[in-house]
């Protein structure tokens, strides 16, 4: 079993789809360890994709999930982490594969609706960025 991280970022619970993808990711298999909303400061917002500093979005970025409340999603599933990134669907919701959460409700490349841990490594340490007893 692998556990990974998905955020539920200010565009989606701005529009009330916290149930929805819940819903969704439950479905899908994965199991829910833990679920924490927070409204994240532009410092945290920052650290936490601190592998971005430097690109040319990462301020609209930090401004983005700085904006409202996203909710942090703490999972596990067999192959959790690349069966999650598949669920979520590409960066870009224009190019994600029809089913994805991207796809169904990604508004652009910035406002894609969920975060999803890309590898293992990244997995443990977003989930102890989140939830430090996981
Ligand atoms: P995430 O890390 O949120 O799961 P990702 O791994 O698919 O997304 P990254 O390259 O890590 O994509 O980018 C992190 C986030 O930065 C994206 O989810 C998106 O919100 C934003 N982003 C990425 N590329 C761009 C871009 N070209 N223009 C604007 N925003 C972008
Ligand atoms: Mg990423």
């Amino acid at each position: 079993m692998e556990k990974t991280l998905l955020i539920i970022k200010p565009d989606a619970t701005d529009r009330h789809l916290t149930g929805e993808f819940l819903r969704r990711v439950e479905s899908a298999r994965f199991v829910i360890l833990g679920l924490r909303m927070l409204h994240l400061d532009a410092v945290t917002a920052r650290r936490f994709y601190a592998v971005h500093e430097g690109k040319p979005f990462v301020d609209a970025l930090v401004d983005y999930m700085s904006s409202g409340p996203s909710v942090a999603v703490a999972l596990e599933r067999e192959n959790a982490v690349k069966a999650l990134r598949e669920f979520v669907g590409a960066t870009d919701p224009a190019k994600a594969a029809c089913g994805t959460i991207r796809h169904d409700f990604g508004l652009d490349i910035q406002r894609n609706s969920v975060h999803a841990s890309d590898g293992l490594d990244t997995a443990r340490d977003e989930l102890r960025f989140f939830f430090e007893k996981l």
